[in-house]
């Protein structure tokens, strides 16, 4: 069976950004289980399998377009120090309410009074370089699409 539309595909991955260092692997973990076409994965890495079979082996390059996006520099903002409660250091993470809904958020530098914070996914404007083997393609259950995502190993547990 191929990779299309609806198929369950269970993968292994290794991500590296363009210097090579790994960003995440699934290698000693279990395969990534996901629902092609449903938007589980970025768009580049599910053009990149469609049609692809159990044990095939690919290497895909994807752009931030079809990645997690370029930065939006609208989404970079300078705070003043005082709407923060306690400490604030470059790289602390928190989660901010916005009008799109909630967005994590990372501290990149305080200076002084201020503090520059980023609501960009980590790895918008990077240029991803994913290590694929396919580990298996089958048909999805009714109940996996009426809820849009695969059950059992790798993917949802529900309780
Ligand atoms: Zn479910």
């Amino acid at each position: 069976m191929q990779v299309a539309r609806d198929a369950v595909v269970l993968i292994h991955y290794t991500l590296k950004n363009d210097a090579g260092e790994v960003l995440d692997s699934s290698v000693g973990h279990e395969p990534l289980a996901y629902l092609q076409g449903r938007g589980g994965i970025i768009a580049g890495l599910e053009e990149a399998l469609e049609g692809k079979v159990a044990g095939d082996k690919l290497l895909a390059t994807i752009p931030p377009e079809k990645g997690y996006g370029v930065k939006d520099p609208s989404l970079v903002q300078q705070v003043p120090r005082r709407a923060f409660q306690g400490d604030v250091r470059a790289g602390m993470q928190f989660t901010a309410s916005t009008e799109a809904g909630p967005r994590t958020v990372v501290v990149t530098r305080v200076q002084g009074d201020m503090v520059t914070i980023d609501g960009n996914h980590a790895l918008a404007g990077e240029t991803l370089h994913f290590d694929v083997e396919v580990t298996e393609v089958r048909v999805a259950s009714e109940e996996e699409l009426a809820h849009g995502h695969v059950h059992g190993p790798g993917g949802h547990h529900h309780h």
